[in-house]
């Protein structure tokens, strides 16, 4: 063999190791979509009361038809897309927030990453898709609907022991005030994780708490699942004082601001989150309080 055929042999061993390495890439791709539509199969189909109007049972890919016709639009409520590591501002009043009642913050469509429709949650195999969407809404159909949701409770439901969680509410649960904000979705086949930040009135970071979305089927009464887990964010009494604008209260004819959070949801724990800067900040504030007081023209963009 002269040296011009050995080296087409070798070109020739070369093509066939690449051309079998392609072949084994696209196997394994098959196999790993085949896994993941299994998982979306897998996810349960098992309707639950609404974690807000208690007494509205919805199915999980009923849930974002359900947010666009009761709690779209509500007072003090605001709603919006919300994408992968993007920060968003939410603005929460506790004036709202009644004892034992869940509030709904905000109704949120999560997208994956903004302008890749490939990771839609939808098509990145982490949801189900949303059913009876009609019209303009169609386009969520691979969105995941997220409640932002808060509760006025005490320290004591934290504690595993009932009885002695209703004594010590009963005896001192005026002093012991104390609200509970987390997020729920439907059932996902990965986590979904969330940073909620604080800021106080001069927009400084307070603190950041991350956790996972919560299943909405699973009981969303805080006394539940405090005592078990912790994908939730606390604010105290004491910390609201220090939070709010001096002139804030229900009789006040100023405007509420209420307390400034930001949210950013990502799929992978490792990723590194950026917060906003005071003036992305300061824009996002704006826009979120006219969201909440219904100022907003956006309303009408989910609305049937
Ligand atoms: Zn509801």
């Amino acid at each position: 063999m002269n040296s011009s055929n050995i080296i087409d042999v070798q070109l020739q061993k070369g093509r066939e190791k690449q051309m079998d390495e392609m072949l084994q890439q696209i196997k394994e791709n098959e196999a790993k979509a085949k896994q993941l539509q299994a998982a979306v199969r897998k996810l349960p189909h098992t309707p639950a009361n609404c974690p807000v109007c208690r007494n509205t049972v919805v199915f999980p890919t009923n849930l974002l038809t359900h947010l666009l016709h009761k709690h779209v639009g509500a007072p003090f409520s605001m709603h919006a897309e919300i994408y992968e590591q993007q920060p968003l501002v939410v603005c929460f009043d506790p004036l709202c927030n009644v004892h034992g009642n869940n509030h709904c913050l905000a109704s949120l469509l999560y997208g994956g990453v903004r302008d890749r429709p490939e990771t839609r949650p939808g098509l990145s195999y982490l949801s189900r898709l949303n059913s009876a969407l009609i019209r303009d809404n169609q386009r969520y159909n691979n969105y995941l609907p997220i409640m932002l949701l808060a509760c006025r409770s005490t320290w004591y439901a934290q504690l595993g022991d009932k009885h002695l969680e209703r004594e010590l509410s009963r005896i001192n649960g005026h002093k012991a005030g104390l609200n509970v904000i987390w997020l729920v979705a439907p059932k996902t086949t990965r986590k979904l994780y969330f940073q909620l930040t604080i800021y106080d009135r001069y927009h400084l970071n307070i603190r950041s708490v991350k956790g996972t979305v919560r299943n909405y089927t699973s009981s969303q009464n805080p006394s539940d699942f405090m005592p078990h887990e912790h994908n939730y964010l606390l604010l105290c009494d004491e910390e609201l004082d220090e939070l709010l604008q001096p002139s804030y209260s229900s009789a006040s004819k100023e405007p509420r601001q209420g307390v400034t959070i930001e949210l950013i949801l990502f799929e992978n724990p490792a990723a590194s989150l950026r917060h906003f800067n005071g003036n992305e900040l300061q824009t996002a504030l704006q826009s979120a309080q006219a969201e909440m007081l219904g100022y907003s023209l956006s309303f009408s963009k989910l609305h049937d």
